[in-house]
């Protein structure tokens, strides 16, 4: 996958993307990552790239022109932009489904805003989405165009050294994570869950997928009416919910 990246602040994405799994992923030829310097577009001598607000108010808004020609210039590069995706508070808010979809992308631009943000004729124009990675603000969108790319990243066959453990994680089937423990067996008094020990590997499996119900059901539990729940599932959860009347005396 081709991910180039519009910013005013490349050096930003220095240290995230030469680390760790996206270093090896782009090593490898899986993900080909290009940052570009909004600024390098500008038109005028002082490169400036932004402007005052028409109608007046405070802070500064990114202008369209230089926007406009670095399109340009990657179109160049290669013709099918694919979805040029703005990082915007305003925008859809992001989440693992999301990812999975860019993931089958063969190209993404992402163009990162500062100051109030960037003239409305770029979105008008430009832009195929607009993505949000939560509702607060930031100040730019380059920390939201790496989550972004992380997590987009994650999902490429080939990125994580086993797409099983991808799989496994919170949010992929629609659940939160299960527990993980490591050595040692105790810690601090603390004991790894007996079952984990045991090598039974379907009574591990069984217990895993009772632990991530539970923790879904005790912190996400919106998360439960989207997910496709087995008639074992159901009896986890229904236990809990037997429980729970009984203790509030609902259930004689
Ligand atoms: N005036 C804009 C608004 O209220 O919608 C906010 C501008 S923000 C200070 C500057 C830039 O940071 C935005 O153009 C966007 O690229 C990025 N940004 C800030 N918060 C974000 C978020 N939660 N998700 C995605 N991008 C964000």
């Amino acid at each position: 996958m081709r991910i180039d990246i519009l910013t005013l602040f490349p050096e930003m994405f220095t240290g995230p993307f030469d680390t760790s799994i996206i270093k090896r992923a782009r090593d490898r030829g899986i993900l080909n990552i290009h940052t570009f310097n909004i600024r390098d577009f500008s038109q005028n001598k002082h490169r400036t790239v932004d402007d005052t607000p028409y109608g007046g108010g405070a802070g500064m808004v990114m202008q369209a022109e230089p926007i406009f020609k670095a399109l340009e210039h990657l179109r160049e590069l290669q013709e099918d932009l694919g979805r040029v995706i703005m990082m915007c508070p305003q925008g859809m808010p992001f989440n693992q489904d999301l990812a999975k979809e860019l993931a089958q992308e063969e190209r993404l631009v992402l163009l990162c805003g500062h100051y109030e943000g960037i003239d409305e004729r770029v979105r008008e124009k430009l832009v195929t989405d607009e993505i949000s990675i939560g509702d607060y603000v930031l100040t730019g969108g380059e920390l939201p165009a790496m989550v972004v790319v992380d997590a987009v990243a994650r999902m490429i066959p080939g990125v994580l050294g086993e797409m099983a453990s991808a799989e496994a994680d919170s949010f992929y089937n629609g659940l939160l994570d299960h527990p993980h423990y490591t050595k040692p067996r105790v810690y601090q008094g603390m004991e790894v869950p007996e079952v984990l020990l045991s090598g039974h590997h379907k009574k591990i499996d069984r217990w895993r997928r009772r632990q991530s119900l539970l923790r879904t059901l005790e912190r996400r539990p919106e998360l439960l009416k989207e997910v496709n729940l087995s008639a074992e599932d159901r009896e986890v959860l229904g236990a809990v919910y037997n429980q729970l009347q009984e203790i509030l005396g609902f259930k004689k």
